[in-house]
């Protein structure tokens, strides 16, 4: 990166002041001569103006320029350079405006046009120095248009401007030259900028706005100036010398005020424009040339014009075309046609940009569900045809453009809208999914969770959106909710979750987490046999949190070990602290799919029971049907290992996963612990209640205890019984409370079991 050209900040205090100084004297003198100049009707000579005041401003002027070739060291001898040739335009007016127009007769070349011809070459230095060190790393193609632009600006003022000087050109061959170096000479420095500009594509920077002022306004002077001379109407102080001044300050203004834009390595924007221009304007000087009288040498600039831009604009096309097919693959998917995750990328930062003020977006991320067994099982030549005929699926739902293929199972849409047509797409997208897909007469269900995001309400970047999108699809799969709406507040990355995050590590050292036990209902003796113990934590300012806060929280951050230890230590001491007093419960702790993971979780928890002189087989560890799934092979190694302690082993949450029965039925497991969504509608729905009844059943002939979680009322609980259910927990028979109260609970129980036998 280039150093950006700040001059005025590089001034010591001092100098800051002085330099004000001289602006404004120089302005001051500028605006002065301008105003005698408009003011002298029709031109008189003023020693006090003339020879004073607008010498003073160009003097100023050339100052100026010097002060920044010694101010600064980016760009000094292109300021030098153009200091010089200030010098030598100053020196000209000075020399004409104090003797030679006095002269009689005035010589026509004067001293004076020698010094004004000096400025020509001084300042085609400085401005190439100038644009030496702005130019960008150009391709082939912005040099040409460069060579273009000048060589158009070459042929247009040439028709323009010399011919008609040269014709009205008389007298010695010296007038004549003279007449002519002067456009000819700006017409090269307007030509270089213009050639540069176009190089450098929009937005030079003021700087190049003020030095393109002041060099076209130096040349329409000279133009108007030369043609005075040789129809003999010259006269000195009208405005046309206004016009010099007005050119060199505007060069001042460029040293000190100018800012180069910002750097740019690629090709200007508009490859074509450039070249289109100026082959259109060099076509007309070629057609009227003879009607017009244009000079030769007009018309073989404007010939050799056409000739370069005729070639870049072939060239150009082509290369736009080769460019357009790269950008179309690049931007899509191979195996289903759809837009790639750069497509995709694309597509919603233009859409974000358009509805910045407009309205809203939903981004829907659809990740299809054990679709890697798909692959594993029937192999990677029927996954494929499973993602293209689902991509034709979703692009058809949602209509093409808008749907792209991320990578893998994942697809994404965009749906302009809020929340209402982000639930809508998504289920059209389940809509879609519904029917089975056939691959070689094979038919396959395939599945898959939906995350959410919304523009504005949950980011308006692509990146936010998608990392929003993506959450919320992490959500709908671990819930099985099929989608869901990205929600701020379960969001580990936010501000509050890291917060969290941060604290946990010692919240867990120092005891922050309590157990509160939940009791668990024996239906055939209508006693509180045991308890689940479920963990809270005591945050010291946002107080009781429960699990949904921070198991997650300690599964991404590998704390979920360290939780789980301090759980099953917690749980395993106060079942001691039981057994102690006599009351007999068993003790179930949740373990999280990760700690299955760990190899030598089942000595551990063999270590903890010895500590406290606790019989294993009391303990109950539970597990959830995903945590099974996550490594069915080591998973079925530990349960082995807990089974062998003389743990018993419950599959929690049952029902909600994609564990079968007949996968169940290989596992050392003790109970199933079907999840209370199946009791939500049992006593009122049919269907819901001969679902139950059959898992009942199955697991019954499967040798497993049967235990329904979530009942809230007594009619469920009635059912339950009749059904044959072996235990039941909820909060109809006890929410989870302390250690105290589960005890208490637990002895009430017991003695109304006794008295009175209400279940069972
Ligand atoms: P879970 O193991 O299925 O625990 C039962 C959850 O259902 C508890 O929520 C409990 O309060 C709630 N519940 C019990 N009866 C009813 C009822 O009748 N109606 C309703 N609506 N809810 C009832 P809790 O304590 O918020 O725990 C949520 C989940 O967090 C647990 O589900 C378990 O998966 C996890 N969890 C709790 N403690 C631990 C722990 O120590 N370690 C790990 N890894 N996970 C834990
Ligand atoms: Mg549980
Ligand atoms: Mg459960």
């Amino acid at each position: 990166m280039r150093k950006r050209w700040v001059p005025v900040v590089g001034l010591a205090a001092r100098s800051r002041v002085a330099l004000a100084v001289v602006q404004s004297v120089t302005a001051l003198m500028l605006a002065a001569y301008v105003a005698s100049t408009i003011l002298r009707s029709r031109g008189s000579a003023s020693v006090l103006f003339d020879t004073w005041v607008g010498n003073l401003a160009y003097a100023g002027a050339t100052v100026l320029c010097g002060w920044r070739a010694l101010a600064e060291r980016r760009c000094r001898w292109a300021w030098a350079a153009i200091a010089l040739s200030l010098a030598f335009f100053t020196a000209g007016s000075v020399l004409w405006t104090s003797t030679i127009q006095f002269w009689t007769p005035v010589p026509y070349p004067s001293p004076a046009d020698v010094c004004f011809l000096v400025f020509y070459p001084l300042a085609y230095l400085g401005l190439g120095l100038l644009i030496r060190d702005h130019l960008p790393k150009g391709t082939r193609a912005a040099w040409s248009d460069g060579l273009i632009a000048g060589l158009g600006v070459a042929a247009v003022g040439a028709s323009i401007v010399l011919g008609p000087i040269s014709r009205a050109s008389q007298g010695n061959t010296a007038s004549v030259l003279t007449n002519i170096a002067y456009p000819v000479g700006d017409l090269l420095l307007v030509a270089m900028l213009v050639g540069f500009l176009a190089v450098r594509g929009r937005r030079p920077g003021s700087l190049w706005w003020y030095l393109t002022f002041g060099l076209v306004l130096f040349a329409v002077a000279d133009s108007v100036y030369v043609w005075r001379v040789t129809s003999g109407t010259y006269v000195t102080g009208t405005p046309l010398d206004g016009l010099w001044a007005v050119a060199a300050f505007a060069l001042a203004l460029a040293a000190w005020h100018g800012r180069p834009g910002p750097d740019r390595d690629g090709p200007p924007g508009q490859p074509i424009v450039v070249p289109v221009l100026f082959m259109i304007s060099s076509l007309a000087i070629v057609v009227l040339a003879e009607r017009f009288n244009l000079l030769p040498a007009a018309v073989t600039l404007a010939s050799a014009t056409l000739v370069a831009a005729v070639a870049r604009v072939t060239s150009g096309y082509r290369q736009l075309r080769g460019l357009a097919d790269i950008r179309q693959q690049a931007r899509t998917d191979e195996l289903t046609g759809l837009a790639n995750r750069r497509g995709f990328y694309g597509g919603l930062q233009s859409a974000l940009k358009a509805a910045s003020n407009v309205g809203e977006l939903a981004v829907l991320l659809v990740d299809l569900d054990r679709f890697k067994e798909i692959n594993d099982c029937l192999g990677h030549r029927v996954g494929d045809a499973v993602l293209s005929q689902i991509g034709q699926r979703l692009a058809r739902a949602a209509g093409p453009g808008t749907v792209a293929r991320l990578g893998g199972d994942e697809f994404a849409l965009l749906a302009a809208g809020g929340q209402g047509v982000g639930v809508a797409a998504a289920a059209q997208v389940q809509a879609a999914l519904a029917e089975q897909v056939t691959v070689d007469g094979m038919s396959l269900r395939v599945e898959a969770s939906i995350g959410i995001a919304l523009a504005p309400e949950h980011g308006d970047s692509a990146d936010t959106l998608l990392q929003h999108a993506d959450i919320a699809m992490y959500e709908a799969k671990r819930h099985h909710l099929g989608w869901e709406l990205y929600a701020p507040e379960r969001d580990f990355h936010s501000r509050d979750r890291l917060e969290l995050t941060g604290a946990l590590p010692r919240a867990i050292a120092e005891g922050q987490m309590v157990l509160l036990y939940q009791p668990k209902l024996d239906l055939g003796s209508g006693r509180i046999i045991g308890v689940e113990a479920l963990v809270r934590w005591q945050h010291p300012t946002r107080g009781l949190l429960t699990p949904d806060c921070f198991v997650d929280l300690a599964e991404q951050t590998g704390q979920i070990g360290a939780l789980t230890a301090a759980v099953l230590e917690a749980a395993v001491r106060q079942q001691a602290a039981w057994q102690h007093a006599g009351i007999e419960l068993s003790m179930a702790v949740n373990l999280s799919a990760l700690n299955l993971l760990d190899q030598r979780l089942s000595s551990k928890v063999a270590r903890v029971l010895q500590a406290h002189g606790v019989r294993a087989n009391t303990l109950v560890l539970e597990i959830t049907e995903d945590g099974l799934m996550t490594d069915p092979e080591q998973a079925q190694d530990l349960l082995g290992r807990l089974r062998a302690l003389g743990c018993a082993v419950a599959v929690d949450d049952y029902g909600t996963g994609f564990a079968s029965l007949a996968y169940l039925r290989n596992l050392p497991v003790n109970e199933l612990k079907l999840d209370r969504s199946f009791l939500a509608d049992v006593t009122t729905d049919g269907r819901a209640r001969s679902i139950v009844q059959s898992t009942v059943d199955l697991a019954h002939s499967l040798g497993l205890r049967m235990v329904a979680e979530g009942v809230e009322t007594a009619e469920t609980l009635e059912l339950l019984v009749a059904m044959g259910c072996d235990e039941a927990q909820g909060f109809y028979i006890g929410r989870p409370v302390t250690a105290a109260e589960a005890a208490e609970t637990a002895r009430a129980s017991r003695a109304t079991a006794t008295l009175a036998q209400p279940v069972g």
